[in-house]
């Protein structure tokens, strides 16, 4: 099995990416943003909770995030292995993932490849995004900085966790969306 965590601050291309990798290696994508923004539209409960973190710009707490995501890795599924795209965020939930991967998959984390741009890029893409995405998160600068500011405190040390591992591997996030997938491909070539 191949097991992606795709890390990096919002608005890095962890969504794009991941789009592509899931074809390229046949690959499943879990998105807990993704999770978090379909609960939200059919107004379910978790929805409802998420959304009061996720419309300051806050990460949702780590036990509702991390048993949504247990729930999705435990669907059936033909592929090759997993994309998780935006979680782990924090120490706690790198563990509890670690142990999901285990129990459900028998497998583990294969490589944690993260997407490194500076913020103001960042700043400036999220904003371009909040034109048409229609994401209440994406539409101002304040809740923008709220979120930079949630990765500088809590997902960063997360990097920490993989490098101990030696799985660590930062790819340079700005430049041609393909140019940079073709870096991310390599990278998981090396550990197929
Ligand atoms: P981005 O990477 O652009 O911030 P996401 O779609 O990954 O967008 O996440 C949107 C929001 O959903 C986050 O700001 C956070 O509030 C919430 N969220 C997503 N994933 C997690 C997670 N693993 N833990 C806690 N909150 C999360």
């Amino acid at each position: 099995m191949i097991n992606i965590v795709l890390f990096g601050p919002p608005g890095s291309g962890k969504g794009t990416q991941a789009q592509n990798l899931i074809e390229k290696f046949n690959l499943k994508q879990i998105s807990t943003g993704d999770l978090f923004r379909y609960n939200i539209k059919n107004e379910t409960e978790l929805g409802k909770l998420a959304k009061s973190y996720i419309d300051k710009g806050e990460l949702v707490p780590d036990q509702v995030t991390t048993d949504m995501l247990t729930d999705e890795v435990k669907k059936p599924t033909d592929t090759n292995g997993f994309i998780f795209d935006g979680y782990p965020r924090t120490v706690n939930q790198t563990e509890a993932l670690e142990e999901i991967v285990k129990k459900e998959l028998n497998s583990e984390i294969s490589v944690c490849l993260s997407l490194v741009v500076e913020d103001e890029i960042l700043v400036n893409r999220l904003l371009k995004r909040g034109e048409t995405s229609g994401r209440t998160d994406d539409s101002n600068e304040e809740i923008i900085r709220t979120r930079i500011q949630e990765y500088y405190s809590k997902t960063a040390e997360v990097a920490e966790l993989y490098k101990k591992q030696n799985k660590y591997v930062e790819i340079k996030g700005v430049g041609e969306i393909d140019e940079i997938s073709e870096m991310l491909y390599a990278e998981v070539e090396k550990i197929k």
